[in-house]
């Protein structure tokens, strides 16, 4: 019968874990992460640089869902920078109505689309130094944008990714840049873009910020925080959601 692992034990197990020891540690965690989740990638619907951006910048505060509900009929009435920094805001505003923050967000996709228009002749930059330079567009939009629309890999620190890899002792940082320095010491760069998909929807499935569900995460050997949530198989898996909550 295999010997279980007392808590103690298991904390000496991460204490005394090398640099060497986490790097593995690390790629493995993004190895069996990849085999859960063959079909992880962005749940962002787009068609486009363009798209994806915008529907980024309105998933703030929202679910993916919700944007993927309300984007079409943006994108068809708007289908360019040129024609929304033109919009009358009333009707935009209108169209991102469900979304919440509507009137702010109507702002920043219109203000985004002025810039696009005036100072990128239209077109979405592949970079992140002018991505950035755009309003209401910081390094996490940037990466996301980077990563799925012109494959440039891009770690992308969100709140699940933030709070998964500080579970995983891969740092302690909480500082989205520094985190993304991190663990881009880690992982290749090429993995960066799928790392980032696979750590989120284990974030959104499983890794719960309140009650993860431990008791069946594939991880539970890997991590050191197994036991944060319940260990109870049939508790745990009460917990885990198929779809996209968030
Ligand atoms: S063992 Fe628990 S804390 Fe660790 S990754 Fe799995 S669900 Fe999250």
């Amino acid at each position: 019968m295999a010997r279980v692992e007392t808590p103690a034990a298991r904390a000496r197990r991460f204490a005394k874990e090398t640099h060497l020891g986490l790097v593995r540690r690390a790629r493995k965690i993004d190895r069996v992460l990849a085999d859960t989740y063959p079909d992880a990638h962005c749940e962002l619907d787009f068609q486009n640089p363009f798209q994806l951006l915008i529907a980024t910048v309105l998933s703030a505060q929202t679910t993916d869902v919700r944007v993927n509900m309300t984007t079409p009929a943006l994108f068809a009435k708007y289908p360019t920078p040129e024609d929304l920094a033109a919009a009358n805001p009333e009707d935009v505003e209108q169209i991102l109505k469900s979304l919440g923050f509507f009137r702010a967000k109507t702002k920043s996709v219109m203000g985004l689309s002025v810039a696009l228009r005036d100072e990128f002749g239209g077109e979405v930059p592949p970079s992140m130094d002018k991505l950035v330079t755009l309003p209401g567009v910081g390094r996490k939009t940037a990466n996301v944008v980077l990563g799925n629309a012109f494959g440039v890999p891009g770690i992308t620190v969100d709140t699940h990714f933030g709070r998964l890899v500080r579970r995983f002792g891969w740092t302690q940082e909480t500082d989205p840049v520094k985190v993304e320095h991190e663990v881009g010491e880690l992982i290749p760069r090429k993995d960066w873009t799928m790392l980032s998909h696979r750590l989120i929807w284990h974030g959104r499935r499983m890794c719960h910020s309140r009650r993860p569900a431990c008791g069946v995460c594939p991880l539970a050997d890997l991590c050191p925080s197994y036991g944060e949530g319940p260990i109870d198989a049939e508790e745990a898996r009460k917990l885990v959601k198929d779809g996209p909550p968030n």
